[in-house]
Formats: C-alpha cells, sequence, structure tokens
C-alpha cells in the first residue's frame, strides 16, 4: 500500500505536476488488440472502427510489448475491443505480463468464455468482465444482435466459477444503462447476482468523436434519455442506490448529471488519462485519450518503445494542455472511475496536485515538490 502510494505520487510529479518525461511507465494500460467483433449491439460501431483500423502488430513484438510493459513497471494492464477473444495472440500476450506479476483483466460479451476458460485459467487471469444488459436472453440477444449469446455468456460464467481455484478470475458483470433498461436495472442486477461475483453497471454514452464505440446520437435515440425525462432517471436510480447501498458512490450518484448536464462535470472532473494510462490501439499507435481527434496518437509501438510512447513530445504537448486545465471536456470512461475512487480520500483534495482551482505559481510548485521525499 505505501509503496503504491509513493509510485502513484513519483508518477504523478513527473507527469502531472512537472510535465517532465517520466522514468515510470503508465501506470495502467489499456490494450484494444482488435475491434474485430462477433455481435452487433445496436450502442457500438466497433465494426466500422474495424475497417478503418485492423491489427497490425504481429506476435513476436507484442510479446516484446508485454516485457516493455512490464520493465515499465505497469501495475494493471486490461484488455478490451472489439470482442478480445477473437485475438489470436490474447493468450500469449497476457502469459508473458504475468511473469511480471502484472494484474491482468479482459472484457468480453462472453461467447466465447466456455470455449476459452481453459485458456483463461491456465494464463491466470484476474478478472473478467461480461457485458449483459438484461435479465431476459430474448432483450439481451436483441439488443447486442447475437441470437444465443445471453444463455452462452451465462454459460461460460458458470464453466469458470465451477474450474477456477481460489476465486480466481473473479467475475464481474456490467450493464450498460440506458432508456431499455434503467426502469428494471436493479431486477437485472440482482438477477446477475445470482452467477456473478460482483455487478455493476455503466452509462450508455454517444457522441465520442473519435471512440471506437461512437454512434451518433440519431442512432442512439432509443437508448439515451429524452431532456424532460431527468426527475425520472434520478428518482429511478435514486431508488436503486436506496435499495442497493453498494451502489451508494460517488460513480454512480454523477449519472444523471452525465446524462442532462455533462457541463456541470467539466470543472468537477479532472482528466486523469495522460497522467496515468496509455492505450494501445490495433494497428500499434498509443494514445491517452481515445475520445477527442485532436488527441490523437503519441507515438506507435511498431516504430517505437512503450517508454518512448510515454514519453513523446505529443504525449508532452496533451499533457501541458490537460494539466493546465485548457482541455474543458469530460467523458465518463476515462475520468469518472478514477475521480470518483478520490472521494474517498478526503486529504487528496488538500494536495495543490489534485486540485484545479488552485494550481500554484510555477515557483512554489518548485518549493512544494522539494519538500516530498521519496
Ligand atoms: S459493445 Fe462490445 S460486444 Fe457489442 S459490438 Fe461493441 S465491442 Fe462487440
Ligand atoms: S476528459 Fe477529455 S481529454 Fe480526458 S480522456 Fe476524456 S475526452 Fe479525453
Amino acid at each position: 500500500m505505501v509503496t503504491g502510494m509513493i509510485t502513484l505520487l513519483v508518477s504523478l510529479i513527473y507527469t502531472r505536476l512537472l510535465n517532465k518525461p517520466s522514468p515510470r511507465g503508465p501506470l495502467f494500460v489499456t490494450w484494444l488488440p482488435t475491434f474485430d467483433c462477433n455481435a452487433y449491439c445496436r450502442f457500438c460501431d466497433t465494426h466500422v472502427s474495424h475497417k478503418q483500423q485492423p491489427e497490425n502488430l504481429p506476435l513476436s513484438r507484442c510479446l516484446e510489448i508485454a516485457n516493455e510493459i512490464g520493465r515499465a513497471k505497469t501495475w494493471v494492464v486490461g484488455f478490451t475491443g472489439g470482442e478480445v477473444l477473437l485475438w489470436p495472440h490474447l493468450f500469449d500476450v497476457i502469459r508473458e505480463l504475468k511473469k511480471h506479476n502484472i494484474v491482468v483483466y479482459i472484457v468480453t460479451n462472453g461467447l466465447l468464455l466456455k470455449d476459452y476458460a481453459s485458456e483463461i485459467l491456465s494464463a491466470e487471469v484476474d478478472y473478467v468482465v461480461v457485458s449483459i444488459d438484461s435479465d431476459s436472453a430474448t432483450e439481451h440477444d436483441d439488443v447486442r444482435q447475437l441470437p444465443g449469446l445471453y444463455e452462452q455468456a451465462i454459460e461460460g460464467v458458470k464453466e469458470l466459477r465451477r474450474r477456477r481455484k481460489g476465486g480466481k478470475p473473479l467475475i464481474k458483470s456490467t450493464t450498460v444503462a440506458s432508456a431499455q433498461n434503467l426502469h428494471k436495472l436493479k431486477g437485472v442486477i440482482d438477477h446477475l447476482g445470482n452467477f456473478m461475483d460482483e455487478t455493476s453497471f455503466q452509462p450508455v454514452v454517444g457522441e465520442y468523436e473519435d471512440h471506437p464505440h461512437n454512434r451518433e446520437d440519431n442512432q442512439l435515440k432509443n437508448f439515451l434519455f429524452t431532456d424532460n425525462s431527468e426527475s425520472t432517471v434520478k428518482a429511478q436510480l435514486d431508488k436503486l442506490i436506496e435499495d442497493r447501498p453498494a451502489f451508494d458512490k460517488t460513480y454512480f450518484k454523477l449519472i444523471p448529471d452525465y446524462w442532462f448536464h455533462p457541463e456541470k462535470l467539466v470543472e468537477r472532473i479532472k482528466c486523469w488519462s495522460p497522467f496515468l494510462r496509455l492505450q494501445i490501439m490495433p494497428g500499434g499507435s498509443t494514445r491517452q485519450c481515445t475520445v477527442r481527434s485532436d488527441y490523437g496518437a503519441t507515438g506507435n509501438l511498431n516504430e517505437s518503445s512503450i517508454m518512448e510512447t510515454w514519453n513523446s513530445q505529443e504525449m508532452l504537448r496533451q499533457r501541458e494542455e490537460i494539466r493546465c486545465h485548457r482541455n474543458e471536456c469530460i467523458c465518463w470512461t476515462q475520468d469518472t472511475a478514477f475521480n470518483a475512487a478520490l472521494d474517498k480520500f478526503p486529504f487528496a483534495k488538500t494536495f495543490p496536485v489534485w486540485n484545479k482551482s488552485t494550481e500554484l505559481p510555477k515557483d512554489e510548485v518548485v518549493n512544494q515538490v522539494e519538500t516530498i521525499k521519496f
């Protein structure tokens, strides 16, 4: 715990406070190895992204990257996409990462979970996240446009839980909350709780201009709420949180504002992405933000190492804008979880690194750094 806090602090001093090339690599890596998918979810455009960004990292380079990530002392690597179980190199790469004791999670729609149960167990994956949106197989398969998906996913979860030792991997469901299921979200989560170790939900999002899952609002109209439904949505979420105190967390309480008044969150929610996390795209480019087109690639792993892309001139440019709060944007997946976690540590808000509105003048920053021992 203490070592972890010191590591986090050192990372943030280099990247967030001073914006200098950091001797530490990203603490979190999100690896999107493919945008291919066997589902066609109505709220997702991954197949368009797959055509635009095919896979372009050979296995030999992927294994080297895994070792570079290990040497960079990354804490957690998450694989998402696309459907990661369609990527032929997945388990070879995970095995390489596990040699460095990195925590690994995969996000899957669950269709192939049972087929790959042996690989998941032998590669020692730490967490498996399965996306399920309904307690009705018919509804879920309709949204995902893949008949049989719901049953296959539940079968896969049961198989993993039956065969695993010591509760690993931990299996968690995540439900995309939207206008289609919010009225029955508690029932969905309770139902999934019968099969999963943990359950969670996240808000449907749209209009991320440069995101692989982006769909325009008019394509998402069946999933988004109308402006006059704000009070109903708030009441439904309040009731869910009241009935299920496990969701009494900032992360969930911010969802109505995110849907109806995202501008309110711009000041409150700071972007931590460029200081803590690197994302690897299927073609090998790296990014810290997959939402805005003006925050494009910070490098390409076909030509550069993890550390070079983490400390590239383009990364330093993006960090400078964001640490000076010139980005003026908010997105759900990149920001809210980390900021919600910070809410548990009131002391964090008193430290100048965290605080948007009390940036220190430059000479005070230098003094502050000099007083921090690590
Ligand atoms: S949301 Fe996930 S499962 Fe659905 S199409 Fe997109 S990548 Fe595939
Ligand atoms: S807050 Fe803005 S810069 Fe940061 S990850 Fe989200 S969209 Fe990108």
